[in-house]
């Protein structure tokens, strides 16, 4: 099982990663039943700069916004400032089951290596899955 991410979502990913360096950056990935994706940025509330942390009123006002257009949640976005292109310890434990983890490594020459992780129901381990362009 491959991930098709659309240019557009992804542009707009790498583009809110290079503008919050060095921070980190997330944001929602939300997709509708006519094969739209879209990406959402949300403000990271974490005062470390190694994590990230989503406000959950932004995202309920959010959810609700993407659920009267026909669109869902389907997966998470954040960048790593300084890499890896890998969930840490903390992002796969606090990964949704059933819903898409993509990273961002904008370590090194920040050109930025994405990758995309899944975790299945009942399981606590993500798993990578192969991410490709359309
Ligand atoms: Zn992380």
């Amino acid at each position: 099982m491959g991930f098709e991410l659309h240019a557009a979502a992804e542009k707009a990913l790498r583009e809110h990663a290079r503008l919050t360096w060095p921070q980190e950056a997330c944001g929602l990935l939300a997709t509708g039943t006519d094969g739209v994706q879209r990406y959402l940025p949300m403000a990271n509330t974490a005062s470390a700069r190694s994590r990230y942390e989503i406000d959950p009123v932004e995202f309920a006002r959010l959810e609700r916004e993407l659920r009267e257009v026909g669109l869902r949640v389907c997966g998470f976005f954040h960048s790593h400032p300084h890499g890896p292109a890998r969930p840490s310890d903390a992002d796969a434990a606090a990964a949704w089951p059933r819903h898409l983890q993509l990273i961002l490594d904008m370590g090194g020459d920040r050109t930025g290596r994405l990758t995309a992780w899944y975790k299945d129901r009942g399981s606590r381990e993500l798993r990578q899955i192969p991410v490709q362009a359309t």
